[in-house]
């Protein structure tokens, strides 16, 4: 058998804030307004994140941190399970996320959360767009879905019948 490459394209935008509509800003505003909700005494990093749903409510998430350590929960996953609960027949439209002031770069999900993000796209059939921002950079990262950012997930079509 022959080898081959698996390839695939991502399209991540880095847009200015005034190329965004008004929508898109009121959610990157709520994602750093609930930057304030974290519980980070450990490290000291605030993550915020907000998600916007189908029937435009907006739902909240903040990091949480625990004394023991892998206890704790990123801010996307937060919001996402949180969504999950509260609108769990709402489809997730959007995702932002913002970091602590004192991070050197715009923030990107680590695996854990692209893959919640992944498992939430599945079970809604349509793409969960994303924005990455960073409270001092003038560029918000954008993406039309989380496949940009993990092209290749495991779901539920692996599992077996
Ligand atoms: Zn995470």
């Amino acid at each position: 058998m022959e080898e081959k490459n698996l390839e695939f394209q991502s399209e991540l935008k880095a847009v200015p804030f005034e190329g965004l509509n008004s929508q898109e800003m009121n959610l990157i505003h709520k994602a750093l307004g609930a930057r304030d909700r974290s519980h980070s005494p450990y490290s000291n990093f605030k993550v915020g994140a907000a998600i916007l749903m189908a029937n435009g409510q907006v739902v909240l998430g903040a990091n949480q941190e625990n004394a023991a350590y892998p206890s704790g929960l990123c801010a996307e996953r937060v919001a996402m399970f949180s969504a999950g609960v509260e609108f769990p027949k709402e489809r997730m439209e959007a995702l932002a996320v913002c970091v602590d002031e004192r991070a050197t770069n715009l923030p990107f999900p680590c695996g854990g959360c692209l893959q919640v993000m992944s498992e939430y796209e599945f079970k809604q059939k349509e793409s969960l767009k994303l924005y990455l921002i960073h409270p001092t950079k003038e560029l918000v990262y954008t993406t039309q879905s989380t496949r940009d950012l993990l092209p290749f997930s495991f779901n539920e079509s692996h599992l077996p019948d």
